[in-house]
């Protein structure tokens, strides 16, 4: 089978290890579970439209891979792969996805194709098969395709059950609603339990469902219990596939996690902020009087305070070829700051900045946006 790469977990290189203790390492382990990195091959199916994360402006789509036994679902973060993936749905083209991050999450994989995932054509073993005929559900993700406010029947596992709220339509009348999540072996989509359908749902039961209307908000589909048609509903048993990713974890799986130390600073910039609305100011010649390019305001120089923003070179230190450039805006940089007594970023200059951050010498667990490289959150991993 010539070019066929099987599924294959990339694992945690040893030579590092010795210089690690057990504490760190188990830590390290820890941090990387949800987070390893592999190669998966197979065919692409269903490439979704852009869409934008619960609560957030995070963009991401969704696809999935038909592996040799299996369907895959796949996040991507970055909508500049969009295209080349429809090109390969298109072409029912077999590829291998080098470097993908697959996330577990309620026993559930989620491959995230990341920006540096690179994609090749292989000759694999099996053929591309239509995937709504690998089972006899179904899919929600074939709701994507169905006009709205049309009525459909679906079998999904009730999740996230809300408990009832009441909320007033423009009538003045007062309505009851409870939400929940349907998955399936595809995707998540909300649903809307609405009057007296409110309490009728098990939270982690699998269900048929039967006429609900298919709505759409901000380019987000959901669906309704009906006004006047009758919604009916019976418990069947539970999948046996494996369930997708619900998208209200969209969030998460755009964030990785890596044991790391500090190994060069890209740039470091301080600028002043105005006292009153704290934008940035220019300083007058006379190097004593600063003045908000925002508001305007005149002030003392040595009153205003500084802001940061810094660029670091992170390695993981569990897999020392991998460096990512992390961005630390002012409230990140504050947080870094206080895990070493010696920097008080009022007073410290950009030189002596850097140069304490590479004397930290210290193991930091980081939390960074993949797409982004902004970083998150931070700690120091005692060894
Ligand atoms: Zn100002």
């Amino acid at each position: 089978m010539p070019g066929y790469v099987p599924i294959c977990p990339i694992t945690v290189t040893s030579d590092t290890l010795d210089v690690i203790s057990t504490i760190s390492l188990t830590l390290a382990f820890f941090s990387l579970a949800p987070n390893s990195y592999k190669t998966v091959s197979g065919y692409i199916h269903s490439v979704s439209p852009v869409k934008k994360a619960a609560n957030s402006q995070t963009k991401y789509f969704n696809c999935s891979i038909q592996t040799n036994d299996t369907v895959v679902r796949a996040v991507c973060f970055n909508p500049d792969k969009k295209p080349h993936l429809e090109k390969i749905q298109k072409g029912k083209t077999a590829v291998t996805l080098f470097n993908v991050r697959s996330s577990i999450k309620d026993e559930v994989e989620s491959v995230v194709i990341q920006n540096n995932t690179k994609m090749q054509p292989v000759v694999l073993p099996f053929s591309y098969k239509d995937i709504s005929m690998m089972s006899s559900l179904p899919s929600l993700a074939s709701l994507q395709d169905v006009s709205l406010e049309q009525l459909v029947e679906v079998k999904a596992k009730l999740t996230r059950l809300t408990a009832v709220k009441t909320q007033n339509n423009r009538f003045g009348q007062t309505l009851q609603k409870q939400e929940a999540i349907l998955v399936d072996h595809t995707t998540s989509i909300k649903v809307i339990l609405w009057q007296e359908h409110c309490n009728t749902l098990t939270e982690e039961k699998t269900y048929r469902l039967r006429n609900l209307r298919i709505k759409e908000s901000y380019g987000t589909r959901y669906l309704n219990t009906p006004k006047s048609e009758h919604f009916e509903f019976e418990e069947i048993p539970a999948f046996t596939q494996t369930l997708a990713a619900v998208a209200t974890d969209i969030e998460s799986l755009s964030q990785a996690k890596m044991s790391a130390k500090i190994i060069g600073v890209q740039t470091a910039t301080k600028s002043l902020s105005c006292v009153a609305c704290k934008k940035k100011v220019t300083i007058k010649t006379s190097g004593q009087i600063a003045n908000c390019q925002s508001c305007k305001l005149m002030q003392k120089v040595n009153a205003c305070s500084p802001q940061w923003i810094l660029k670091i070179l992170f390695q993981n230190t569990n897999n020392i070829s991998e460096k990512v450039a992390i961005m630390l805006f002012h409230q990140e940089v504050t947080k870094l700051a206080t895990l070493s007594s010696d920097i008080n970023l009022n007073l410290i200059s950009e030189e002596e900045l850097i140069l304490t951050l590479l004397e930290m010498d210290s193991e930091f667990l980081i939390t960074y946006n993949t797409s982004s490289n902004k970083l998150i959150d931070v700690s120091q991993i005692n060894i």
